[in-house]
């Protein structure tokens, strides 16, 4: 409560309870000194790092998402399939079900989106992501459906209310072509390709982290990341720093029964 940038809302008395409510000022942001920009997957952030001249490839890894979606899609399937003759129970159990996976699911995003602010703030980094509206789900091979966007969305909703409490900047820019345009001599590919974006000019670099290059290109023609200069060409090859992982979690995982609600 030494907080000096909350202030008291207001105080309701109720016969059991008391709510108080305070108000937070969202602090000023700061002025950015590096570019986090970041291409966002169904299974980690890619991108890199911009600071000076360095530019420096970085990761957030969040693997277990996918599966615990694709978990709770094989249960709900199963149930709606031994429940058929009981659509009430079913519907119930299902609402359960989606209840218990956006609770895992968001706990890990959490995680995810604290690891990549305290690294933007330490940098004093504009963070750059791509702007998800318009985007479809695309079709993943593993999994053998649709991978659906909205872990993807509420990342991104997660890390923007949280960085605007810390003050940190962040920038949406449009995603069209990121994948398939080479950052160093601007040609955009007919299609897509593997896990290697290759150009000919004879660039290579991972499809993911390449499109963090070209979502950071955008960032800085609009100005949106300081007085950062676009330099692809200094990208280290050889280094990546990994900003979270699902082994850094600290805290044992919620088992996703207990409840959801904040208690007052
Ligand atoms: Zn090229």
């Amino acid at each position: 409560m030494d907080d000096t940038s909350f202030a008291l809302g207001s105080l309701t008395l109720f016969p059991d309870r008391v709510i108080i409510a305070f108000r937070k000022n969202a602090p000023k942001q700061y002025v950015p000194e590096s570019a986090l920009s970041l291409d966002t997957n169904d299974r980690s952030l890619d991108g890199v790092l911009a600071r000076g001249v360095s530019v420096m490839a970085v990761k957030a890894e969040f693997p277990d998402v996918a599966v615990i979606q694709q978990r709770h899609h094989d249960r709900r399937k199963r149930l709606q399939k031994k429940k058929a003759h009981d659509r009430r129970t079913s519907r119930r159990l299902c609402r359960r079900e989606g209840a218990r996976e956006r609770h895992r699911i968001e706990y890990r995003l959490h995680q995810v989106a604290n690891a990549v602010l305290s690294f933007a703030e330490d940098q004093k980094s504009a963070v750059v992501l791509e702007d998800l509206k318009g985007i479809r789900p695309k079709w993943s091979k593993e999994l053998n459906r649709r991978l659906s966007l909205w872990p993807r969305r509420k990342l991104h909703r997660i890390i923007e209310y949280k960085a605007q409490w810390r003050g940190i900047p962040v920038v949406k820019v449009d995603p069209r072509y990121s994948s398939r345009t080479c950052p160093i001599c601007g040609r955009i590919q007919d299609s897509r390709m593997g896990a290697e974006f290759e150009c000919e000019c004879g660039w290579h670099l991972d499809r993911h982290i390449n499109a963090s290059l070209n979502l950071l290109r955008t960032a800085i023609s609009k100005g949106m990341a300081g007085g950062l200069r676009f330099n692809p060409g200094a990208f280290q090859h050889d280094v990546m720093m990994i900003l979270y992982e699902p082994a850094m979690a600290a805290r044992s995982e919620p088992n996703g029964t207990s409840g959801m609600g904040v208690a007052i």
